[in-house]
């Protein structure tokens, strides 16, 4: 198997320091056909103030399964700025939509129908935090640190561990967590997961559509530190389906404006009512392959029935004990997997516990082609 090229940092650091001579450069950043990211960068003659002094641009979709090669130019539009770690300075990375020639979303542009579900319920000013998990991997598809052609002792010690052979890859994570500040994401923490070289950031509260722009944006970032690293990132919900390892999620915190005032349980618990009644639909747009890692086992709840319960991680939705001791708050729901689309999670979540809105259909926006 051949190893990565990693480029060395300390090649780069001189023309880093180079003046721009006013120039400054952005990143555009989008979510390709197989929910992977993919980015080109181009010059600008200042910094913009919004989004709206951005260029719309365009790529060659042919080549990231988004269009057919006799049609293929597929059009960027910005949606959301954030600082630029990398390179610094006046210099952006920029978040953008998909659009088809004909003036349609992309296939994988779910932000656009999300956002109308945020919009049409602005009253009920829903806050979202994701705690994503992943798995990062060597160059020769093992987890990271683990012995070669071998594994590392049995699960217990990893889960936020300290020391030597308890935690793998610590400083990939201090980078990406010092990226996400940088960059402006409101993440709110991070910690080693229960499977050696799993982790996990959070990443909210966050008001609406910001959700799923922030927690994408973070994706790019740790993708991207972790290029530096020489290591890969992986969203898969079950990295490794033999042996006792524990799976990786996207456990969603939501909370709307009655939920997080005195009282607010009764929102609560009817929010999880609903939810109850659309397990299937949900568990529909909750992420491929998650079937690999609700079993019940690991602090998962079966796929196949919906439960809620205090404090309780094998349950499908957990109300924290704090919130039930106070009686008002958010509620998780601990069902997505990893690899979730996050437009998509915090779209139906809306559109159950807010009301559907005649023009989208969170179910079939999850399959539209
Ligand atoms: P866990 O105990 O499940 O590991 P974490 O501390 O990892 O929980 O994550 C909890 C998440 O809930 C954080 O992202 C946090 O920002 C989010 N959160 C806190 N309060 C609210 C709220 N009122 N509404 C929505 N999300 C919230
Ligand atoms: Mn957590
Ligand atoms: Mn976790
Ligand atoms: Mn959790």
């Amino acid at each position: 198997m051949s190893e990565f090229v990693v480029s060395k940092a300390s090649n780069l650091a001189k023309y880093l320091e180079l003046p721009q001579k006013g120039k400054v450069i952005a990143e555009y950043v989008w979510i390709d056909g197989s929910n992977g990211l993919r980015t080109k960068g181009r010059t600008l003659d200042k910094k913009p103030e919004s989004v709206d002094e951005l260029p719309e641009w365009n790529f060659d979709g042919s080549s990231t399964e988004q269009a057919p090669g006799h049609d293929s130019d597929v059009y960027l539009r910005p949606v959301a700025i954030y600082d630029d770690p990398f390179r610094r300075g006046d210099n952006i990375i920029v978040l953008a939509e998909c659009w088809n020639a004909d003036g349609t979303p992309n296939k994988k542009n779910h932000r656009y129908a999300c956002n109308k579900l945020m919009e049409a319920h602005k009253d009920a000013d829903t806050w979202f935090g994701i705690e994503q998990e992943y798995t990062l991997f060597d160059e020769y598809g093992s987890p990271y640190g683990w012995p070669k052609g071998g594994f590392p002792g049995p699960q217990g010690p990893y889960y936020c561990g300290v020391g030597t052979g308890k935690v793998y890859a610590r400083d990939v994570i201090e980078a990406h967590y010092r990226a996400c500040l940088y960059a402006g994401i409101n993440i709110s923490g991070i910690n080693a997961e229960v499977m050696p070289s799993q982790w996990e950031f959070q990443v909210g509260p966050s008001a609406g559509i910001a959700m799923g722009d922030e927690l994408w944006m973070a994706r790019y970032l740790l993708e991207r530190v972790a290029e530096e690293f020489g290591v890969k990132v992986s969203f898969h919900p079950k990295p490794l389906s033999e042996g006792d390892w524990n799976g990786a999620g996207c456990h969603t915190n939501v909370s709307t404006a009655p939920m997080r005032e005195k009282g607010g349980m009764k929102d609560i618990e009817a929010a999880i009512e609903k939810l109850s009644k659309r397990h299937a639909e949900h568990i529909g747009v909750y992420g491929e392959d998650n079937d690999k890692r609700l079993t019940g086992k690991h602090e998962t709840a079966s796929i196949a029935n919906f439960s809620y319960g205090v404090a309780n991680r094998g349950c499908s939705v957990r109300i924290p004990r704090p919130v039930a001791k106070v009686g008002y708050g958010y509620f998780e729901d601990r069902r997505p997997a990893s690899n979730i689309d996050p437009y998509l999670v915090t779209g139906i979540m809306v559109e159950t516990i807010c009301g559907a809105i005649p023009e989208v259909d969170m179910v079939k926006e999850a399959v539209r082609e």
